[in-house]
């Protein structure tokens, strides 16, 4: 080995990639038995102690391609309508590569740059925002509701002639934010990491509709109010992960603004449903929040690692995550002008240090970019609408099969049903059926789904978000619980 050159290999990355693509191509097919389920075999072969010499790269790319990818997780198969995630589309994927090989930043006056912030400009008018929301890309969901809950604080202590982001959070008194009991619990997450502690959280109990009670809420609200403390924010749920309900955003946002209290919406999930006409009224008009959290890794098959958070005032949102950049990093900070004379790195381009907690990061819009470049808003209203109808045909089917019962009607794209043989009524008995039944439908492969609970029963609960599937998987679904259950009876 010549010490001066570094042993990784930098001149052939075509080479590289196409030695790993056939087993790429391979996994996208998801054909026959899933050989992740053969974890011995896998696990044996890349648990090795920690590489002195290094390997060299063949072999390290054969290990990629035999190894990790031959063995990756199928929740992009179509019949994958489980927890709510999926995999990128052709596009997607390979926008990740090239932004990781040249748009290795999001700084400075690049295309990526340029279309990181377009892509967001896109998203801002997709969704029905004014012009002048802003927002910035996130690493997930987690991370938009922590930037949505920091701006919120930092409402709060403007209010009171504080800065909290500076001077933390003395002065706040006893802070509150209110939310539904379904909301995600990353959100009470958020509110540790800033330390406000999760037990600010106020959870509302649920009414007749399975969203936050309003009656409940308005007494918190005058509780606490009467008490002295420092209301942080109303969170809105648009569309929680249990049952896809989508809390009544319209009275949400009267009270927030009666009261002058932050609105933030987790649409992480959800969000997209504004895109469905016939549930586009539960939304409300999203010119009202103060901050929305969306994944764009969820329902737009971006690559995971996508989150985005939208916010009215972009002036609060940099109070409460400003940057103080070194002396090694002041340079200019603009939009990408058509200046052609200058070296790119004599512009930071537009970039949103002072919206997140990230510094150096991808430009995550890149995806988001190409995504949207590829099938357009309509592209995506079509997912939207065909993933709301797969809930429904489930819902459909739960309602009117004699050994079916449906347990929350659909809002968005998640059922939640269970098997229900006829004359059973033995609550501890349906439940360790329709769990066997889950672990029953992934044993044999053509669906694989999840569970949640919906009133303390256990519930087979679809979410159907998957690129790749359509009607025909909803349908499969159905068939899979319907054969495994009456197997599992001996009724076949
Ligand atoms: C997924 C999700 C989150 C968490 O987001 P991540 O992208 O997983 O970090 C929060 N809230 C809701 C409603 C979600 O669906």
């Amino acid at each position: 080995m010549n010490p001066q050159h570094d042993r990784a290999t930098t001149h052939d990355l075509g080479g590289a990639i196409r030695s790993i693509l056939p087993s790429l191509e391979r996994f996208v097919r998801f054909e026959g038995v899933d050989p992740a389920r053969a974890r011995s075999k896998w696990r044996s072969a890349l648990d090795t102690s920690l590489p002195v010499a290094g390997i060299g790269r063949d072999a390290v790319l054969a290990e990629l391609a035999d190894l990790v990818v031959a063995n990756g997780l199928r929740v992009g198969h179509p019949g994958f309508s489980g927890w709510v995630t999926t995999m990128p589309t052709d596009v997607g994927a390979a926008a990740d590569l090239a932004q990781a090989v040249a748009v290795p930043q999001r700084w400075w006056a690049t295309a990526g740059n340029f279309v990181d912030d377009l892509a967001m400009r896109w998203l801002i008018e997709m969704l029905g925002f004014p012009a002048n929301f802003a927002g910035t890309f996130t690493g997930g969901g987690s991370t938009a509701n922590l930037i949505g809950m920091g701006a919120a604080r930092q409402h709060a202590g403007e209010r009171l002639g504080l800065h909290p982001a500076r001077d933390g959070n003395v002065g706040l008194v006893e802070p509150r934010v209110y939310c539904s009991t379904e909301t995600h619990h990353v959100v009470g997450r958020a509110l540790g990491v800033l330390g406000l502690g999760r037990r600010s959280l106020r959870e509302i109990a649920l009414d007749n509709n399975g969203t936050i009670d309003l009656d409940r809420l308005q007494a918190a609200l005058d509780e606490d109010a009467a008490a002295g403390r420092t209301q942080v924010a109303i969170v809105g749920c648009a569309g929680d992960v249990n049952t896809g309900r989508v809390d009544p955003m319209p009275e949400l946002a009267r009270i927030a603004r009666e009261r002058g209290i932050w609105l933030h919406v987790d649409g992480a999930y959800g969000g997209w449903g504004v895109l469905d006409e016939r549930v586009r009224e539960r939304f409300g008009d999203v010119a009202t929040y103060d901050s929305f959290a969306i994944d764009p890794h969820k329902w737009l098959a971006a690559p995971v690692g996508t989150g985005a958070v939208i916010v009215r005032d972009a002036g609060i949102l940099g109070r409460a995550f400003e940057i103080e950049t070194g002396a090694y990093d002041r340079e200019r900070q603009a939009p990408i002008g058509v200046d052609d004379t200058g070296s790119p790195f004599n512009e930071l381009g537009l970039g949103t240090p002072d919206f997140g907690v990230d510094f150096s990061t991808p430009a995550r819009g890149v995806a988001v970019w190409a995504i949207l470049r590829e099938i357009g808003s309509d592209g995506i209203k079509e997912r939207i609408v065909r993933h709301n109808d797969c809930a429904r045909l489930v819902a459909h089917s739960a309602r009117n099969h004699a050994e079916l019962e449906l347990l929350a009607e659909p809002v968005l794209s998640i059922c939640c049903f269970r098997y229900r043989p006829v004359g059973w009524n033995d609550e501890s008995k349906l439940d360790a059926l329709n769990e066997a039944i889950l672990l029953g439908i992934r044993a044999r492969g053509r669906t694989v789904t999840s569970s949640t609970r919906v009133g303390g029963r256990f519930a087979i609960r679809p979410c159907f978000i998957n690129p790749r599937s359509n009607s025909a998987d909803a349908e499969a679904l159905v068939h899979e619980v319907l054969a495994v259950g009456r197997d599992l009876l001996g009724t076949t």
